[in-house]
């Protein structure tokens, strides 16, 4: 693809979301203003700085929260099917706008354009799901202890949904969050990474038509962009009582203690350190291609990315040597082509981060299988673009045992049973994703059973990364114990109230109390 016509298109897709070159980048439904300092995006592609976007300075956020509380008062009121409703409209403009929003994803944020695609698609996925949700917001009914009684739990709308998102995924955790609070009847304040405006600006645009069409009011959604000064407008803000952060563990601790100090609740979505587990009865074909699309895909940066390959020692050489020749066949370059496997790294401090891992790993003791490196020269102007690497290394060096948010694999070997590789597996302090790879059902099972994996996500025959928005997603540990897109995940979005009805004449108390006065 050459670079001319790939600007044109991506000035064309720009236009399409009416984003130019200096943006207003807060907004309540499709009313934009804004007063902070002024950030850029500038794209890992190609080091092209896109478009600049006025931050949320603290008095337009308490215009947004004002505003997001006046909106909250309508919206509580529409029956859930009816915001379900909104949801689906939205997916519907979500699938007309999937090409041109992916390909903004890819540009801003750097991943692969079928990656970027995917992640809209994920994004029309949670509306499906929450669309049917909106008719399922169910709770129990107990029988009473007391006669002519009835018990039963109901779940309300909860009020402002705050949510911090990473870079990595600029669009799907915002929709995994807001799809699921509309139909809770929650309205929510959005705050992107600092390094992908763009796209939140794209997203806000969207669901503002959907909103304005149907003549709902607009603190419904809302946006405010900025770095970590502007996300902790919301941690102080009582008037939040949920705060849904994704990103680094560093990120989460300080967001839990302040929403904590408060009182408030907090759904974190954290750091990985993501191992798969290969048994003498694993598929090595399947391995192969598990392990190399965990570890490269997305550059390594996605939070279920595979960080460490625990191999038995009796198929050690064999999956090693499998894997340094399929990470030959890699081709690294621009994400837009589609020829490329591997685009580049979010920014030139990501990539400081990765030399240093490398370092780090060979003055620990460890081996690298295959080199990586910084690549220069024609299309790799941007500086990000780096070589994916495999270490050899123990899982108790300091740098195996934390993220690095880049494409580092790596691999370690184990001796004994499967018991023994669960236990290299859960001594890190993350407990994001985990996979094994084997046939055997014994062995299986062991990994998924209360003495196996312990990681929020665990996966057989399958890598570690790519989740499906059907199950409950996130990790315990450091990586924070939330929750997030299917199964019940929804029950954070809401307040759960207990009701007891006494429909006799009579005042029975609970545990059989007496309390006689008249
Ligand atoms: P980051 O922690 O640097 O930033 C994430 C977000 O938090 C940004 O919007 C940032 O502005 C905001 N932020 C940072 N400090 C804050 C503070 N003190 N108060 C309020 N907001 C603050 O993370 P990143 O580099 O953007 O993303 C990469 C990290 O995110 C990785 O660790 C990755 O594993 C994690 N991640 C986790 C998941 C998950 O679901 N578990 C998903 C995606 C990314």
């Amino acid at each position: 693809m050459s670079e001319v016509l790939q600007a044109t298109d991506i000035a064309k897709t720009l236009e399409i979301f009416e984003i130019g070159k200096e943006n207003k980048g807060t907004s309540t439904g499709s009313y934009w203003f804004s007063s902070g300092e002024i950030i850029s995006s500038w794209s890992p592609v190609d080091g092209e700085c896109i478009a600049s976007v006025q931050t949320t300075s603290e008095a337009d956020y308490e215009v947004v929260v004002k505003t997001a509380q006046e909106a909250f008062k309508e919206w509580r009121m529409l029956p859930a099917p009816k915001r379900g409703e909104i949801v689906r409209q939205f997916a519907e403009v979500l699938r007309h706008y999937k090409k041109p929003l992916g390909k903004l994803v890819s540009y801003e944020m750097g991943k692969s354009l079928q990656e970027g695609y995917g992640e809209v698609q994920e994004m029309i996925d949670i509306c499906d799901f929450a669309v049917g949700l909106s008719r399922q917001l169910h709770g129990l009914t107990m029988h009473s202890e007391r006669p002519g009684h009835r018990m039963y739990e109901q779940y309300h709308p909860m009020g402002i949904v705050g949510i911090i998102s990473a870079f990595n995924f600029p669009v799907a955790v915002w929709s995994w969050n807001t799809a699921l609070a509309w139909v809770c009847g929650d309205v929510c304040i959005w705050k992107p990474s600092e390094k992908t405006p763009l796209t939140a600006l794209a997203c806000q645009k969207l669901i503002a038509g959907v909103l304005e069409k149907n003549e709902l009011p607009d603190g419904i959604s809302c946006l405010i962009n900025g770095d970590y000064k502007v996300g902790e407008f919301m941690t102080e803000d009582k008037r939040i009582p949920l705060l849904s952060a994704t990103g680094s563990i560093r990120m989460g601790k300080i967001v839990a203690q302040r929403v904590a100090s408060r009182l408030g609740k907090s759904l974190l979505e954290l750091g990985g350190n993501n191992a798969i587990i290969v048994t003498p009865d694993a598929d090595i074909k399947m391995t192969v291609i598990g392990a190399v699309f965990g570890a490269v895909g997305t550059c390594g940066q996605r939070c279920t990315s595979t960080r460490r390959l625990i191999v038995h020692e009796d198929i050690y050489d064999t999956v090693k040597d499998a894997l340094v020749t399929a990470y030959k066949q890699l081709r690294i370059g621009n994400p837009l082509d589609e020829n490329n496997h591997v685009g580049p790294l979010i920014d030139k401090q990501a990539v400081e981060k990765y030399s240093a891992a490398l370092e780090k790993v060979v003055s620990e003791g460890g081996k690298l299988l295959v080199q990586g490196g910084v690549l220069e020269g024609a299309g790799y102007e941007s500086g990000c673009y780096v070589k994916p690497a495999i270490a050899e290394g123990n899982n108790d060096y300091e740098i195996v045992q934390e993220e690095t948010f880049a494409p580092i694999l790596y691999l370690m070997k184990y001796a004994g049973d499967v018991s023994d590789a669960i236990e290299i597996q859960n001594d890190v302090v993350q407990g994001l994703s985990s996979a094994i790879m084997t046939n055997n059902l014994r062995e299986a099972e062991q990994f998924l059973s209360y003495a196996g994996s312990d990681c929020g996500i665990a996966n057989v025959n399958i890598g570690t990364s790519g989740a499906e928005i059907g199950g409950a997603f996130g990790g315990e540990k450091e990586t924070g114990g939330g929750r997030e897109s299917g199964s019940d995940a929804w029950k954070v979005y809401m307040r759960r109230q207990t009701n007891t009805i006494n429909y006799t004449t009579e005042l029975p108390l609970a545990q059989g109390i007496k309390f006689d006065i008249l």
